[in-house]
């Protein structure tokens, strides 16, 4: 684990940062909201959710299978499937493509498998101009920031510095009006779908019975972003497949309302390989890059392998005390959020993200907000253990534990152990609680009441109630009463 830069010194940053706490506080709460109303209005949620659950399970169960499927069937459909072991392969895949195609400006829709990649980075490298579509994208890749939120990417972002970013990009000078700002995107857009060569897209669902591409959005721009260009590259990770149409109909009702909490999405587009002869429009060749980069290796995990049940919707964000308080970029991954926490240790050089199951208060809200019932909570639980199992923990906090385990295995030394703290707390006490203003308490006693040791403890208090209770008896023998 790089103790060096840990989650808790980037979220004692965040921490400082009165406006990013209040822009997502108000944001996730907005969100949350709006998601109860839409999940009452649809009726017997944990229904869907326990659909959905069952759905993304058997899926994930039979994924070689399902895969193999999606595979040929686009293929049928006259597009390109390759898969790619890791995140270096899946990029010199797309570049390869690139290349062929001599292309030299790509336009993108919103994909975390993208940022999970670093493919911008690496287009930019190879001299290829990459513009983000999605409006949230669009300002976070201004900033040259990395989204802080799996569904709205500048959640941390206020209109006057969009304003900032969109003025020194576009050269004019805007205002902060929101229609100013939305109207410069889109005019900026327009010209870089027409002039693009290559569309690239996520994919939030394969279905495997047709090898069709679907695309939920919000704003239109993955429907431009696949039909204008002549060359369409989808990256998926090896887990978003869906076995039909009907499961389809099932996430089409959970996703929207969990991540936006809206009834459906604004935009649903199906793809199901390239142009064919007859067609208006969509692109000529359609290449479908697959990612595994560590995700395999969770199917034989049955502690972890749930984690690839998710559609990433964002909700366990919306939800959780830690996100709230630190937004994403605290977290360091493309990944933020409790799904970040249990996701980004276990993909592909996941050892950086050790620390990240420690940034959850294991309250359980991400598991019960998940629809589709991921058990997130256990997950940090097993992946902090695994870390102990590693070794990867700091050698005072393994010291403590050790001792903790010696003093609680036989009663007497336990006795000990408690008549000495007992004493030891006398200077930290104040009113009635402890209070460490140093050492590794203090992170502890900071933000929370942790009373004193009781002066008796429950054990001596039973012994004394018995001693009592044995007198009583024996002078209530003697005197015949
Ligand atoms: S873990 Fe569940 S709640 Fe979180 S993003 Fe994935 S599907 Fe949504």
């Amino acid at each position: 684990m790089n103790q060096g830069n840990h989650v808790l010194d980037r979220a004692r940053v965040a921490l400082g940062d009165d406006f990013l706490r209040a822009a997502v506080r108000f944001t996730a709460d907005r969100l949350r909201t709006k998601k109860y109303t839409a999940t009452e209005s649809l009726g017997r949620w944990e229904e869907w959710r326990s659909r959905g659950q069952q759905i993304r399970a058997h899926t994930v169960a039979h994924l070689d299978y399902y895969l193999g499927q999606f595979a040929d069937n686009v293929t049928r459909a006259g597009g390109n499937v390759q898969f790619a072991a890791d995140a270096s392969e899946a990029s010199q895949m797309v570049l390869d493509i690139i290349r062929a195609k001599q292309a030299r400006s790509v336009v993108k829709s919103k994909s975390m498998v993208s940022e999970e990649i670093g493919i911008n980075h690496v287009l930019e490298a190879a001299d290829v101009e990459v513009v983000e579509t999605d409006l949230g994208e669009y300002i976070v890749q201004l900033a040259k920031e990395t989204p802080s939120h799996i569904i709205i990417p500048a959640i941390h972002k206020n209109r006057q510095q969009i304003k900032d970013l969109f003025t020194e990009a576009g050269g004019e000078n805007l205002t902060t009006d929101t229609k100013t700002l939305a109207g410069f995107a889109r005019r900026t857009m327009r010209k870089k779908f027409l002039e693009a060569d290559v569309g690239i897209t996520g994919c939030n669902f394969g279905i495997a019975e047709s090898g069709s591409v679907v695309l939920f959005t919000n704003e239109g721009n993955a429907d431009m972003v696949t039909n204008l260009p002549q060359t369409h590259i989808v990256l998926m990770g090896m887990e978003r497949l869906l076995p039909t149409f009907a499961d389809l109909e099932v996430m089409a009702n959970l996703l929207p309302r969990s991540a936006t909490g809206q009834n459906i999405t604004t935009y649903m587009s199906v793809l199901t390989g390239p142009r064919r002869e007859g067609d208006h429009d969509g692109a000529r060749e359609m290449h479908i890059i697959v990612l595994d980069n560590g995700r395999s290796n969770q199917l034989a995990d049955a502690k972890m392998k749930e984690v690839l049940n998710c559609i990433r919707c964002g909700a366990c964000l919306n939800v959780c005390p830690v996100y709230r308080q630190i937004g994403g970029h605290a977290y360091g991954s493309v990944y933020p959020g409790p799904i970040g926490a249990v996701l980004s240790p276990v993909l592909n050089q996941g050892e950086q993200y050790a620390d990240l199951p420690y940034a959850s208060s294991l309250c359980g809200a991400c598991s019960e907000a998940c629809p589709v019932k991921i058990p997130i909570h256990d997950m940090l639980v097993y992946l902090r253990q695994r870390n102990v199992e590693r070794g990867w923990v700091k050698p005072a906090e393994r010291a403590a534990f050790k001792g903790f385990a010696f003093a609680f295995a036989k009663v007497g030394r336990y006795k000990l152990a408690m008549r000495t703290a007992r004493i030891g707390q006398g200077p930290l006490v104040r009113d009635g609680h402890i209070e460490a203003k140093i050492g590794p308490l203090r992170g502890w006693t900071e933000g929370r009441n942790a009373p004193a040791l009781a002066q008796q403890s429950f054990r001596e208090m039973w012994g004394l109630l018995e001693q009592e209770l044995k007198t009583t008896s024996r002078e209530s023998g003697r005197t015949g009463k």
